[in-house]
């Protein structure tokens, strides 16, 4: 196992998993950028994979298995990512090829499929198929970002496994310190135009918020994108980044941090609070009227802020 403290702990984990031999056919790995998610999945995939594994439970790197993985030759040994920007139907039919077909040196089946969060909504459907109709000598490691991003339904059917990032000594200082702040990445925003869409959503909440900009002027901005819970839990978590200053500053961040601070730290976690406490009762009622939701949302933000409109 590796010596990166936030990984083995979920390598003991498949570890005892596989010893009692109830590893789950299908495991959806949740993490942030860098944390080490693809690094458990191909360490997992290479055990699974090695004839005489070490006493401290890694491939042992030198058996004819191993030979083949190390030059991505192995046949029972599948990865799978995005061409391009997404994951199509036709990669996701290969697996299912793949998945079905009697293991041809190993007692197993893997596939990784990396940034399973860019499936496309067909290839979503196609891979559901496929863990609909589990086969005993197959495993299946989602590795993905945004878990929102992903098949309600395709994500019921894996075991989660949530990847924590490392905790550092600064960080466990900060005892106020939300979790959601680490999502300080979204994935859609690597996306040109949807990006662009981000900055204006952005401009409108924020003259909404420090510029007493009425509801209906940015109301119906924030009703634009589907995306729009997600990113105002982004904004006001990056609010409460630069007004505690945990992160460099950028000249951007400078200007929101001084917005901020006319505001004061204690307005900004109220707003902040709100967020996500909206975000979970929509999560709660599945039919929640987004337009309602929004203007009530507004509505408490400005008895927040004190403006009159
Ligand atoms: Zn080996």
């Amino acid at each position: 196992m590796t010596n990166t403290p936030n990984i083995s702990q979920y390598q003991q984990q498949f570890v005892s998993q596989i010893a009692q031999q109830k590893l789950p056919h299908a495991l959806l790995l949740v993490g942030h950028q860098h944390v080490g998610k693809l690094a458990l999945a191909n360490w997992l995939v290479s055990l699974l994979a090695c004839l005489t594994p070490t006493k401290e439970h890694n491939a042992c790197g030198q058996c004819k298995h191993c030979l083949l993985v190390a030059q991505s030759t192995f046949p029972d040994i599948k990865h799978i990512a995005p061409n391009g920007r997404n994951i199509g139907v036709d990669e996701i039919r290969q697996v299912s090829n793949f998945i079905e077909k009697t293991p041809l040196l190993s007692a197993y089946k893997s596939v990784v499929i990396e940034d399973a969060d860019k499936m496309t909504v067909a290839a979503s459907n196609a891979l559901l198929k496929t863990l609909e109709e589990p086969t005993d000598d197959s495993f299946l490691i989602l590795v993905a970002q945004d878990i929102n991003a992903l098949l309600p339904t395709i994500v019921s059917r894996c075991q989660q496994v949530f990847i924590k990032a490392p905790i550092h000594d600064e960080q466990r200082t900060d005892q106020n310190k939300p979790s959601a702040l680490n999502s300080s990445h979204l994935p859609e925003l690597s996306d040109e135009e949807i990006a662009t869409e981000y900055q204006a959503f952005i401009a409108a909440f924020s003259a909404f918020v420090f510029e007493q900009k009425p509801i209906n002027k940015v109301l119906p901005i924030l009703l634009a994108t589907p995306h729009n819970w997600r990113w105002l839990e982004k904004i006001s978590s990056d609010w409460q980044r630069a007004i505690n200053g945990w992160e460099t500053a950028s000249d951007a961040q400078l200007i929101t941090k001084q917005a901020c601070e006319t505001l004061g730290k204690d307005k900004l976690w109220q707003l902040y609070q709100l967020t996500v406490s909206c975000i979970q009762h929509q999560k709660t009622f599945i039919q929640s009227n987004d337009q309602f939701e929004m203007e009530k949302y507004l509505t408490q933000i400005k008895t927040i802020t004190n403006h009159e409109e």
